[in-house]
């Protein structure tokens, strides 16, 4: 019912209100606040959480080790402390059991992120942290319009839910949303936006060059930590962090944009899933790899994502097929080495140095998925049947 605009909060604009009632309706919430991205919307889901606490305490938030750094940013801005659960080994998602072996009575918030479209049931998962006094909050950027195993929308089971329609996600109209679930909480988040103080918001040229900058860090850390398992990259990293705050916080200006994406949906996703089903029957016991499937029950493909079984020989095998002219990436890192080296993930490190994302968006045709699968096949082999040269043994 609430905008963040440029000028400050505002009423959802008319362009809007169709989409957001069917929003709060589907998922069974009282308010969604639109916002420029979900890193926006995951500082004001802290914020809530965090308003509880007393102030001389630092409270915590646990996160997925597996995902981008954007949550964990988010986090010190809105001045929670960032915790890491380790993922299950089959998924890269967290699990009941990793979550609770991070909580502390510090603790104020979950996030559950549904991985690359993947979801999964939360019940249990949301049942303990109500025990337990903390906020679960579903970060639905990966996985907009799928469902959970037990047929419930993923983003229906959390106190809130944060999602994005930026550029790279399903939706790439420009955007970002939090939903919440209960009208008390829904209140408190319109008392603590009447009281903000407005960010400054950078420039798009000044934007532009920080992103990059971002960027650039982020993988030239991973390559480092590639190489070196026991370097401490943290320090640095942390030394640096602030200097990006200025970006995660971005009013939503383009209304029309995301009303007119939003219709696109239903058909954005079928194009996906059929994509999907092609590099499954490709790929499938067809190289040394296993392929992850919760694609299937979900509905939504957002990379399809298969584990290399030879961790060594990762980067030699994605850059052969970029090489041959196909999207691959491997951008995420096990994230407790980049904020808190103490929370060590040890599955998520392996998830991570075993993890290949295909495209399977608009920006490919159904052909290029064809051939990028055949290229995956034949430098899948090689690779796996070289022995990879270990520098410095
Ligand atoms: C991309 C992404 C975000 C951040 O989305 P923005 O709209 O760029 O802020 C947050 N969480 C997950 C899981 C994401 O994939």
């Amino acid at each position: 019912m609430t905008l963040l605009s440029s000028a400050g909060p505002v009423r959802t604009p008319d362009a809007l209100l169709g989409i957001e009632e069917q929003v709060l309706s589907d998922m069974n919430a009282a308010e969604l606040l639109w916002c420029g991205r979900a890193a926006t919307a995951l500082y004001w889901a802290y914020r809530l959480a965090g308003s509880e606490g007393h102030r001389e305490e630092e409270l915590e938030v646990i996160l997925p080790a597996m995902v981008c750094a954007t949550p964990a940013m988010a986090a010190l801005v809105a001045g929670l402390t960032p915790r890491f659960a380790d993922c299950d080994p089959a998924t890269g998602m967290v699990t009941l059991e990793s979550v609770q072996a991070v909580w502390t009575a510090r603790t104020r918030a979950v996030l559950f992120v549904h991985l690359y479209g993947q979801t999964a049931d939360l019940d249990q998962l949301a049942h303990w942290c109500h025990e337990h006094d903390a906020i679960l909050i579903e970060d639905n950027a990966q996985a907009l319009g799928a469902n959970t195993p037990n047929g419930l929308p993923a983003g229906a089971t959390g106190a809130m839910t944060v999602y994005s329609f930026n550029p790279t996600k399903i939706l790439e109209c420009g955007g970002g949303a939090l939903q919440i679930r209960d009208g008390d909480l829904a209140l408190k988040l319109r008392e603590l936006l009447a009281i903000e103080r407005r960010p400054s918001i950078p420039d798009a040229d000044r934007r532009a060059l920080l992103s990059l900058s971002y960027r650039n860090l982020h993988h030239s850390l991973v390559a480092l930590r590639r190489l070196s398992p026991d370097l401490d990259i943290c320090t640095s990293f942390m030394r640096v962090r602030p200097a990006y705050e200025s970006l995660l916080i971005r009013p939503l200006d383009d209304v029309s944009a995301l009303a007119a994406g939003w219709h696109e949906l239903a058909t954005i996703l079928e194009r996906r899933f059929e994509k999907a089903e092609i590099c499954c029957e490709l790929l499938e016991d067809e190289g040394p790899w296993s392929l992850l499937a919760g694609w299937r029950t979900s509905g939504v493909c957002w990379r399809f994502s298969l584990l290399f079984d030879a961790p060594d020989r990762l980067v030699a095998f994605s850059e052969a097929v970029r090489r041959d002219g196909f999207h691959v990436s491997n951008l995420y890192w096990e994230l407790s080495s980049f904020f808190r080296p103490e929370d060590a993930c040890p599955r998520a490190d392996r998830f991570a140095r075993r993890i290949v994302n295909l495209w399977v968006d608009d920006s490919v045709s159904v052909d290029s998925v064809r051939r990028c699968c055949e290229s995956l096949k034949i430098h899948g082999e090689s690779a796996a049947s070289t022995v990879a040269s270990h520098p410095g043994s």
